[in-house]
Parts: structure tokens; sequence; C-alpha cells
């Protein structure tokens, strides 16, 4: 068996976000060749060691490495002192941007504004204060028709214009309206990343409609009692609270070491919802 801890990278048009750093986590984005440097966020779970514990290792060698661009870490409010504190004390020199924007499990909330998509906690049930992460890319640029511009000789200089929306005006006063040079935006994409929790159904109502969810599930429903004691998702659970939002998929994750083979959980999750996907180290999955 070789499963590492949580750590997911998520693309939204080319903006990488690291979504919790489990330990080992720097050491497996050099495996599948993501560069740190590309990595504009990362938003932290929850405090549990296998979310957070590769996050130093990790910031001291994007430090290292002459990082410039600003960094911004999303988590609990403790993270912040932890990590600067690992910074002082090592006498390192902070030479990057690096803003925190404190989470807390209570409601939901906005965290991250993007030029892309938005960020809102969901405020989860653990055994410490736990937020997923539900990210909504916001509507695209409308997608030039190159056929149609051409023949109407519509110059480049106007193609962030029609990009945008707004009609064409040729030097005669003629208007060309916007529909007839244009193709509509890519749909807009929903993510939704329910870390370490119980089964929370009163949730169901935010994630309505959700493309991807990503959801633990910590045990077989056999194991209910324990999932309960512990504060974590059963795989049946899991299925039951996908249908409940209506998801497009269901992500799966976040499984016991008891586990050596996973297909009982799909199974299991499958039996209340029908597209489930098994979350495999390495694998990708797109949100479609
Ligand atoms: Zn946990
Ligand atoms: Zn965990």
């Amino acid at each position: 068996m070789n499963r590492h801890p949580s750590a997911q990278v998520l693309n939204v048009r080319d903006t990488l976000s690291l979504i919790d750093c489990g330990e080992g986590t720097q050491n497996q984005l050099l495996h599948y060749k993501i560069s740190h440097h590309r990595i504009r966020y990362i938003f932290i779970s929850h405090l549990h060691g296998d979310h957070y514990l590769g996050l130093n290792g990790l910031l001291a060698t994007i430090n290292f490495q002459g990082r410039d661009q600003e960094l911004t870490i999303v988590g609990p409010p403790e993270l912040e002192p932890m990590v600067m504190d690992h910074f002082k004390y090592s006498g390192t020199h902070l030479k990057f941007p690096l803003h925190f924007v404190a989470t807390q499990a209570e409601h939901a909330e906005k965290l991250i504004d993007d030029k892309n998509f938005t960020v809102s906690s969901i405020p989860l049930n653990h055994r410490i204060p736990t937020t997923g992460f539900y990210v909504q890319e916001k509507t695209g640029l409308r997608h030039i028709n190159a056929d149609k511009c051409e023949a109407l000789n519509i110059p480049y200089a106007h193609f962030g214009e029609l990009k945008e929306g707004k009609d064409y005006t040729d030097p005669s006063g003629k208007v060309i309206s916007n529909a007839e040079l244009t193709f509509p935006p890519s749909r807009i994409r929903s993510y939704a990343y329910c870390s370490d929790t119980r089964y929370k159904p009163e949730l169901a109502a935010l994630l309505q409609g959700v493309d991807m969810m990503y959801h633990e599930s910590t045990f077989l429903h056999e194991l209910l009692e324990r999932a309960k004691e512990t504060l974590h998702t059963t795989a049946l659970e899991a299925g039951r609270f996908a249908t409940q939002c209506k998801a497009g998929k269901l992500l799966l994750g976040h499984y016991s070491a008891r586990y050596q083979d996973l297909t009982p959980l799909k199974e299991e999750a499958e039996k209340e919802f029908e597209s489930v996907l098994l979350a495999i180290e390495g694998g990708k999955y797109a949100v479609d």
C-alpha cells in the first residue's frame, strides 16, 4: 500500500491552489512535476497532522528557491503564528509576500475573491475546528468567433471588448451585435472539498448542484459507531450526502489504513449515488 496524507492541487483556469498539505507534499509535487512556483493559494482544512505537517517544509523550500510572487495561506487562525514562529526561530528571512486568511468553523463565509473564482468555507463537524472549501468559478469571458470576425474585418484591438460582451461599431457607425461575433462563455464549474467531518446533511443546502464533491469516507458503514466516535464519515453516508447535494460526481478519499482494497468503499457509496470515483495517489480528475 502506498498512500500519502491529504494534499490536492486544484487548477482553475491555470491558477493553482494546494488544498491541504500533509507530510511529504513537496516531494509529491516534485514527483508529479508540479512547480510550487505556480501555486497561488494554499488552503488548510484543520490542524491534524495528516493535513498540514508538510506546510513548513514546503514553505522553506519555496523561500529558499527564490520565489517573489505573493502566496496566500487560508486556514485556522493558529496557522499564522505557527508558520511565522518557524521562520523566526530558524532565523529565516521571508523573501516573498505571504498573506494569511483565517477561517472559522461556525458558519460559511467567503474567503477568497480571485479574478476567476471565489472560495467559501464549509463549516464541518470534526474533533477540532475544521472547514471544507467550496470553489466556484466566475462567469468566464465570451469566446471570439474567429471566422466571423475575420470575414467582417473586425480589428484585433477590439477582441477584448467583444469577449466582455460589448457590441462592435464599425468606422461608418454600423453596429454589429456581440452575439454575431462571439460564442457564449464556458459553463461555470464548482468543486467542494469536504475534509475530515462527521456526516453533516444540513450542509446540503449550501452545496446544491456542486459539479464535483470530494468527501472523506474513512470507514465502511459497518464501522458507523467508530465513525461517530472519531467524527468521520462512512462511504455510505458520503454517497447519501452527494445525493442530497445533487452533486455531479463524488470523489471519495481519506480511507482508513485498514482498507487495502478500496473497491468496497466505492461499491458502498454507489448504493446511494451513481457517479462515484476513488481518489488515488497521483490521480487527475476533471470537473466538467
Ligand atoms: Zn482530522
Ligand atoms: Zn485526516
